[in-house]
Protein backbone atom coordinates (compact mmCIF):
# COMPACT_ATOMS: atom_id res chain seq x y z
CA UNK A 1 0.00 0.00 0.00
CA UNK A 2 1.66 2.82 -1.26
CA UNK A 3 1.07 6.57 -0.50
CA UNK A 4 -0.26 9.06 -3.50
CA UNK A 5 -0.14 12.59 -1.84
CA UNK A 6 -0.95 13.58 -5.42
CA UNK A 7 0.43 17.22 -4.72
CA UNK A 8 -1.59 17.18 -0.96
CA UNK A 9 0.65 18.18 1.95
CA UNK A 10 2.45 15.45 3.73
CA UNK A 11 5.14 13.12 4.08
CA UNK A 12 5.12 9.02 3.20
CA UNK A 13 7.28 7.91 6.71
CA UNK A 14 5.47 4.58 6.45
CA UNK A 15 2.78 6.35 8.71
CA UNK A 16 -0.30 4.04 6.34
CA UNK A 17 1.07 0.80 7.70
CA UNK A 18 -0.44 2.43 11.04
CA UNK A 19 -3.57 2.55 9.73
CA UNK A 20 -3.89 -0.92 7.56
CA UNK A 21 -6.65 -2.79 8.74
CA UNK A 22 -4.94 -6.23 8.49
CA UNK A 23 -2.06 -4.47 10.61
CA UNK A 24 -4.50 -2.85 13.91
CA UNK A 25 -6.18 -5.82 15.28
CA UNK A 26 -5.02 -6.48 18.99
CA UNK A 27 -6.68 -9.87 18.54
CA UNK A 28 -7.30 -11.89 15.44
CA UNK A 29 -9.47 -14.04 14.02
CA UNK A 30 -11.98 -16.27 16.51
CA UNK A 31 -10.29 -13.92 19.77
CA UNK A 32 -12.14 -10.77 18.16
CA UNK A 33 -14.88 -8.97 18.96
CA UNK A 34 -16.91 -8.28 16.28
CA UNK A 35 -20.61 -6.81 16.04
CA UNK A 36 -22.76 -10.52 16.31
CA UNK A 37 -20.34 -12.53 18.21
CA UNK A 38 -20.49 -12.31 21.94
CA UNK A 39 -16.17 -11.94 22.44
CA UNK A 40 -15.61 -10.04 25.05
CA UNK A 41 -13.64 -7.09 24.68
CA UNK A 42 -9.90 -7.43 25.46
CA UNK A 43 -9.38 -4.17 26.61
CA UNK A 44 -11.96 -4.41 29.37
CA UNK A 45 -10.43 -8.21 30.25
CA UNK A 46 -6.86 -7.36 30.65
CA UNK A 47 -7.03 -4.72 33.54
CA UNK A 48 -8.62 -7.61 35.30
CA UNK A 49 -5.64 -9.73 34.60
CA UNK A 50 -2.14 -9.67 36.22
CA UNK A 51 0.41 -7.60 34.95
CA UNK A 52 2.78 -10.80 33.51
CA UNK A 53 -0.55 -12.06 31.91
CA UNK A 54 -1.78 -9.21 30.68
CA UNK A 55 1.01 -7.69 29.57
CA UNK A 56 0.40 -4.38 31.36
CA UNK A 57 3.09 -1.83 32.15
CA UNK A 58 1.64 0.62 33.66
CA UNK A 59 -1.75 1.83 35.81
CA UNK A 60 -3.08 4.98 36.09
CA UNK A 61 -6.09 6.15 37.70
CA UNK A 62 -8.59 6.62 34.53
CA UNK A 63 -6.09 4.45 31.88
CA UNK A 64 -3.35 2.18 31.41
CA UNK A 65 -0.26 1.13 29.22
CA UNK A 66 -0.15 -2.36 27.59
CA UNK A 67 1.90 -3.65 25.07
CA UNK A 68 0.20 -4.46 21.76
CA UNK A 69 0.22 -8.56 21.16
CA UNK A 70 1.04 -7.23 17.18
CA UNK A 71 3.57 -5.06 17.44
CA UNK A 72 4.62 -2.59 14.75
CA UNK A 73 8.04 -2.56 16.38
CA UNK A 74 9.53 -3.82 19.51
CA UNK A 75 7.61 -1.50 22.68
CA UNK A 76 4.47 -0.96 20.64
CA UNK A 77 2.14 0.19 23.07
CA UNK A 78 -1.48 0.49 23.98
CA UNK A 79 -2.83 3.47 26.02
CA UNK A 80 -6.05 2.28 26.75
CA UNK A 81 -9.52 3.82 29.22
CA UNK A 82 -10.89 1.35 31.37
CA UNK A 83 -13.70 2.70 30.03
CA UNK A 84 -15.29 0.88 27.51
CA UNK A 85 -15.79 3.77 25.04
CA UNK A 86 -15.28 4.32 21.67
CA UNK A 87 -15.04 7.55 20.56
CA UNK A 88 -12.26 10.39 21.61
CA UNK A 89 -15.29 12.67 22.09
CA UNK A 90 -17.21 10.92 24.46
CA UNK A 91 -14.20 10.92 26.60
CA UNK A 92 -14.55 12.85 29.83
CA UNK A 93 -11.35 15.62 30.09
CA UNK A 94 -10.01 13.79 32.87
CA UNK A 95 -9.71 10.74 30.72
CA UNK A 96 -8.27 12.47 28.07
CA UNK A 97 -5.88 14.25 29.79
CA UNK A 98 -4.59 10.94 31.24
CA UNK A 99 -4.29 9.56 27.91
CA UNK A 100 -1.89 11.72 26.92
CA UNK A 101 -0.37 12.01 29.98
CA UNK A 102 0.31 8.24 29.77
CA UNK A 103 1.10 8.63 26.13
CA UNK A 104 4.01 11.16 27.01
CA UNK A 105 5.28 9.09 29.58
CA UNK A 106 5.11 6.09 27.17
CA UNK A 107 7.67 8.28 25.27
CA UNK A 108 10.35 9.01 27.65
CA UNK A 109 10.30 5.41 29.18
CA UNK A 110 10.70 4.09 25.27
CA UNK A 111 13.05 6.83 25.01
CA UNK A 112 15.57 5.54 27.90
CA UNK A 113 14.98 1.62 27.69
CA UNK A 114 15.21 1.35 23.94
CA UNK A 115 16.17 4.78 22.60
CA UNK A 116 13.89 5.40 20.30
CA UNK A 117 14.35 8.03 17.76
CA UNK A 118 11.19 9.18 17.00
CA UNK A 119 7.39 7.61 17.54
CA UNK A 120 3.97 7.30 15.68
CA UNK A 121 1.46 7.78 18.16
CA UNK A 122 -1.99 7.63 16.73
CA UNK A 123 -6.15 6.57 17.26
CA UNK A 124 -7.82 4.77 15.08
CA UNK A 125 -11.52 6.40 15.28
CA UNK A 126 -14.31 3.72 14.05
CA UNK A 127 -13.76 0.29 12.01
CA UNK A 128 -13.89 1.94 8.45
CA UNK A 129 -10.61 3.63 9.99
CA UNK A 130 -8.90 0.47 9.99
CA UNK A 131 -9.26 0.06 13.65
CA UNK A 132 -8.99 -3.61 15.33
CA UNK A 133 -11.45 -2.91 18.00
CA UNK A 134 -13.47 0.13 17.19
CA UNK A 135 -15.67 -0.39 20.22
CA UNK A 136 -12.76 0.54 23.20
CA UNK A 137 -10.30 3.47 22.26
CA UNK A 138 -6.47 3.10 22.61
CA UNK A 139 -4.04 4.89 21.89
CA UNK A 140 -0.85 3.47 19.66
CA UNK A 141 2.71 4.60 20.50
CA UNK A 142 5.26 3.06 18.18
CA UNK A 143 8.65 3.85 18.92
CA UNK A 144 10.54 3.96 15.47
CA UNK A 145 14.57 4.08 14.74
CA UNK A 146 16.34 4.54 11.92
CA UNK A 147 16.48 1.92 9.11
CA UNK A 148 13.59 0.19 11.13
CA UNK A 149 11.26 0.40 7.97
CA UNK A 150 13.60 -2.17 6.09
CA UNK A 151 12.82 -4.83 8.19
CA UNK A 152 9.40 -3.78 9.52
CA UNK A 153 7.38 -5.45 6.49
CA UNK A 154 8.74 -8.68 6.92
CA UNK A 155 9.13 -8.98 10.50
CA UNK A 156 5.61 -7.66 10.82
CA UNK A 157 3.84 -10.81 9.69
CA UNK A 158 5.27 -12.75 12.59
CA UNK A 159 3.89 -13.01 15.73
CA UNK A 160 6.59 -11.95 18.44
CA UNK A 161 7.11 -14.86 20.65
CA UNK A 162 5.55 -14.65 24.01
CA UNK A 163 8.74 -14.63 25.85
CA UNK A 164 9.69 -11.53 24.10
CA UNK A 165 7.09 -9.89 25.02
CA UNK A 166 7.37 -10.94 28.94
CA UNK A 167 10.89 -9.82 29.03
CA UNK A 168 9.85 -6.17 26.95
CA UNK A 169 7.20 -5.37 29.64
CA UNK A 170 9.20 -6.54 32.61
CA UNK A 171 11.83 -3.91 30.94
CA UNK A 172 9.41 -1.58 30.20
CA UNK A 173 7.13 -1.68 34.00
CA UNK A 174 10.59 -1.29 35.68
CA UNK A 175 11.59 1.55 34.05
CA UNK A 176 8.70 3.37 34.31
CA UNK A 177 8.65 4.98 37.52
CA UNK A 178 12.18 6.36 37.28
CA UNK A 179 11.97 8.80 34.37
ZN1 LIG B 1 -13.86 -2.50 26.22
Amino acid sequence: MEDDLGGGVGTPDGWDRLWAPHRTAYLEGENRPLPGNDVPCPFCRIPMQGDDEGLIVARGELAYVVLNLYPYNAGHLLICTYRHIADLTDLSTQERNEVFELTAHSMKVLRKVSRAQGFNLGMNQGSISGAGIAEHIHQHVVPRWSGDANFMPVIGKTKVLPQLLQDTRSLLAESWNLV
